[in-house]
């Protein structure tokens, strides 16, 4: 028997996260240890969207260096874990059973590697780069209501081992992000508390309407791609979840992270 594991939702933060001393790095460091050695992971990344949902069936996938004109030594870094084409397979057939909610047209991708939003943090959790991992896609212009859905239809892997892991950021506004100001702004801290206070909760349906639902839902995210791993967590949680970790980076960058189910 292979318990039941958590859905698990993280913020990635800035790709220079491995080399910054912030709480939330050392959060993560602790996370792989508290969650224990999955199977495999499939990891849902704000950086990587597609117009259907898309799952790597690479078996070594490369390291993806998608950030510019960051510190050299970032762009040495190598996360060279297995992929998980099995993985990517059993989810698809998932997304298909599912039906129109979740499978819009399935695809798959050969070569697609691991981006900043998968590797930053599985470096963190999992450094010895063992547990075979593979992303699939989000789909940004159908909203959160759309990657709840993909995030129930993915709920039974929880049972077979795999970490569902969402990556992306629970307030994230890099057009009024300031360079040097690391005064966390009343706006971003009220919407990441709401949304803290709804998932503990276990208001789903509230998480799909932060827009209208919640104090600054629109500032908070100007645009959806780092929210959206979060509904998918969510979703294949079973909706309710918990504060693993809160703080801020860099201003208003939230860092928090949630465990659901
Ligand atoms: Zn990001």
């Amino acid at each position: 028997m292979t318990a039941t594991l958590p859905s698990v939702f993280v913020s990635h933060g800035a790709p220079t996260l491995p080399f910054e001393e912030i709480p939330a790095r050392g959060f993560l460091e602790g996370l792989g240890r508290e969650l224990g050695r999955p199977e495999a992971v499939l990891c849902v990344s704000a950086h990587w969207e597609t117009t259907a949902p898309t799952l790597s069936l690479a078996a070594a996938p490369e390291t993806i260096h998608d950030f510019f004109g960051f510190p050299e030594p970032l762009y040495q870094l190598r996360y060279p874990a297995p992929g998980a084409p099995g993985l990517a397979r059993r989810a698809a057939a998932l997304l298909a059973e599912a039906g129109p909610g979740a499978d819009r047209g399935i695809e798959f991708s050969e070569a697609r590697g691991l981006d900043h939003g998968a590797w930053v943090p599985l470096m963190l959790m999992y450094p010895e780069a063992e547990i075979p991992v593979t992303q699939l896609s989000i789909q940004t212009a159908r909203g959160p209501a759309a990657h709840l859905a993909l995030g129930e239809a993915l709920a039974p892997l929880r049972q077979e081992g795999v970490l569902v892991l969402g990556s992306g950021g629970t307030v994230h506004n890099l057009r009024e992000w300031r360079a040097g100001d690391a005064t966390v702004p009343a706006w971003a801290q009220a919407f990441d508390d709401w949304l803290a206070s709804r998932i503990e909760a276990g208001a789903a349906d509230d998480l799909v309407d932060y827009r209208t639902l919640g104090p600054e839902g629109a500032r908070a995210h100007p645009s959806e791609e780092h929210y959206l791993p979060l509904l998918v967590a969510a979703g294949a949680g079973g909706g309710r979840g918990r504060a693993l970790h809160r703080s801020f980076a860099q201003g208003g960058l939230s860092m928090a992270a949630y465990a659901f189910g």
